[in-house]
């Protein structure tokens, strides 16, 4: 397939569904607290970023993340909803930040995205 003809969006859709992130309620709460940026992948620290309020409790979730032309930067979006999602599942608890197991989880992520199109060839 050539690369230009895929259509992102969807593939991301695709990416999204088969990590079972499909609560519509996510994506409904995640609208307009989504950056994205027309940058290459390597030339900008993207993110998520939990908003915590004095009790410590989790209020709120920013996102930053690439536009998507590539698999690559497919694969970072990939990666930052996974962190968006986990965290979605805390919002209004007392925010906990568990750096290794989120990173391991959204590395996953990317890795089953990655052999997804190995199967399609
Ligand atoms: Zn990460």
């Amino acid at each position: 397939m050539e690369k230009n003809l895929i259509d992102w969006k969807q593939e991301l859709a695709i990416a999204l569904k088969n990590e079972q992130i499909t609560n519509l309620r996510f994506f409904e709460f995640m609208k307009g607290k989504i950056k994205k940026v027309p940058f290459l992948v390597e030339d900008f620290g993207w993110g998520v970023f939990p908003i915590i309020n004095e009790n410590g409790i989790l209020e709120d979730i920013r996102m930053i993340v690439p536009v998507i032309y590539d698999i690559k930067s497919l694969c970072v979006n990939l990666h930052e909803y996974t962190h968006a999602y986990e965290l979605f599942s805390s919002l209004g608890k007392v925010y906990e930040w568990h750096v290794e197991e989120s990173e391991q989880k959204a590395r996953s992520a990317e890795k089953r995205y990655l052999l997804s199109l190995d199967d399609k060839k």
